[in-house]
């Protein structure tokens, strides 16, 4: 058995976005997703000798952006250098990526999410282009080629070993993929491969000076994968050490469906690459102004726009960084607490409580749902109103997300209005009274709380137009004649 706390773990991310540029990084391919097979490829991002690069202004935008907003220091001089390595997906033999002179460096990005901050640092953020993608055929022994991801954009961001916890490497993916989202630079979509994420990992000693041996782990598909990989790998280092044996370099690749990691390859090292610059493109010279411009087109970023939700609007802070993690989601919240500004706390429940839940069973975001936040206000004012019962509203605001259609509509139109006429409450009651003989009695007998029981039946036969409050006055009153 391992002691708790016998070890520490170290762990670095790098992270791989793909840049949402029109064109590819070096020539003017399209960057669709989803199109046939070879259909978006030519000399250059095929690697055909003799062909030239030239530099997306775009892409060089977009990576900038990242760069302010991770609070690095941008290059004034930058340089793309050649990686070599072999692969059937790599016909010219090298990447064009950025080795000493990197477009950022030196950045940092705080983590809030549990309201315990701690400081993740940025080691650099470097652009370089992709490779294409083998598909392996799933009959015979065939390989196949496709081109069309060769080319695109790439932005790597590269964190310092200051992640202590597989639930800390999570925390700063989300953190991370919401900054790009905030700013607009790529959709992150992991299942698409716009975003991929190795990891380097190490376990030591607790108190040890010196970092242990490394591993470096890929081929992590989810952010939930991410997680339960290296706490493997963790488990896997620490049977290693137990057993007297030492951790090798090496690069191991995850399984999901086995759930475990394999060796891949023992560890190259920088000087296997060879890198050296890039002949066809000349070093970059980023000037200031453009650098200080960016700068003050940022958006407000997550962790800004959280304080600023915790102070202004009082909310939760659990809440608020759920809410401000997409930046959609906390417009929406806004765009409704000027439509109802009398209880933001409600709001933000039914965000991530009912709203969340829609989205997840439909798979969209929040600007894909159709939902208006001043439709979402008026129903919140139609409770308020005592037109509809709360429990009626999460009906409705499903109506509202399929047809479009603001509240007060269909209410009149689906008859959704609360049954106010005192008559008609009565003949339901009488009638769950008459139908329900033991709980009248159990209630008689000093079992006050089968009332709840009963509320619930009456909210039954009115399909939960009934107002559970009023509903619980009169059963009380009636039981204390019966
Ligand atoms: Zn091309």
């Amino acid at each position: 058995m391992t002691p708790a706390g016998k070890y520490e773990t170290t762990i670095g991310l790098e992270v791989h976005v793909q840049l949402a540029t029109q064109s590819k990084i070096f020539c003017g391919c399209s960057t669709r997703f989803g199109s046939s097979p070879n259909s978006q490829a030519c000399p250059v991002c095929l690697g055909f000798p003799g062909a030239l690069p030239v530099m997306n202004k775009e892409a060089l935008g977009f990576a900038i952006k990242v760069g302010v907003a991770l609070g690095c220091e941008i290059a004034g001089r930058m340089k793309f250098d050649r990686k070599h390595y072999y692969y059937p997906d790599l016909p010219k033999n090298f990447q064009i990526s950025q080795y000493d002179l990197p477009l950022a460096a030196e950045g940092s990005l705080e983590l809030f999410g549990d309201g315990q901050r701690r400081v993740i640092r940025i080691k650099r953020v470097h652009l370089e282009e992709d490779a294409g993608k083998l598909i392996h055929a799933e009959k015979g022994d065939a390989s196949l080629v496709d081109f069309n991801r060769s080319g695109m954009p790439l932005l790597e961001v590269v964190s310092e070993p200051d992640i202590t916890s597989p639930e800390e490497a999570y925390e700063y993916l989300t953190e991370v993929k919401s900054i790009l989202r905030y700013l607009d630079v790529s959709d992150c979509n992991m299942e698409e491969g716009s975003l991929r994420c190795d990891a380097n990992i190490s376990i030591r000693k607790t108190g040890a000076k010196s970092l242990g041996v490394k591993t470096e782990l890929k081929n992590m598909n989810t952010f939930r994968g991410v997680k339960i990989a290296l706490q493997y790998e963790i488990d896997r280092q620490k049977a290693v050490l137990e057993e007297g044996g030492k951790i090798i370099q090496e690069t191991r690749l995850w399984n999901e469906a086995k759930a475990r990691t394999f060796l891949m390859r023992t560890k190259e090292e920088a000087f296997d690459y060879r890198y050296f610059p890039e002949p066809d493109l000349v070093p970059f010279l980023i000037d200031r102004e453009t650098v200080e411009s960016i700068k003050a087109s940022l958006p407000e970023l997550p962790q800004k726009r959280y304080e600023r939700f915790v102070e202004n609007y009082k909310l939760q802070p659990a809440l608020a960084s759920i809410i401000v993690n997409e930046r959609d989601l906390a417009d929406f919240f806004e765009e409704s607490a000027k439509g109802y500004p009398r209880n933001v706390q409600l709001i933000a429940n039914w965000i991530t409580g009912d709203i969340q839940g829609e989205l997840n069973k439909r798979k969209l975001s929040m600007a894909s749902l159709g939902l208006k936040p001043e439709a979402f206000a008026d129903m919140l004012k139609l409770i308020d109103e005592g037109v509809i019962t709360g429990k009626i509203a999460k009906g409705l605001l499903v109506d509202m997300i399929e047809t479009g259609s603001m509240p007060r509509e269909l209410v009149k139109s689906l008859g959704l209005s609360q049954i106010t006429d005192k008559g008609a409450l009565e003949a339901v009651m009488e009638k769950v009274i008459k139908n329900n003989p033991k709980p009248v009695e159990d209630y008689k007998n000093g079992k006050t709380n089968v009332i709840t029981f009963l509320v619930g039946q009456v909210m039954r036969e009115t399909k939960g137009k009934a107002n559970p409050k009023i509903i619980n006055e009169m059963l009380r009153e009636r039981m204390g004649k019966l």
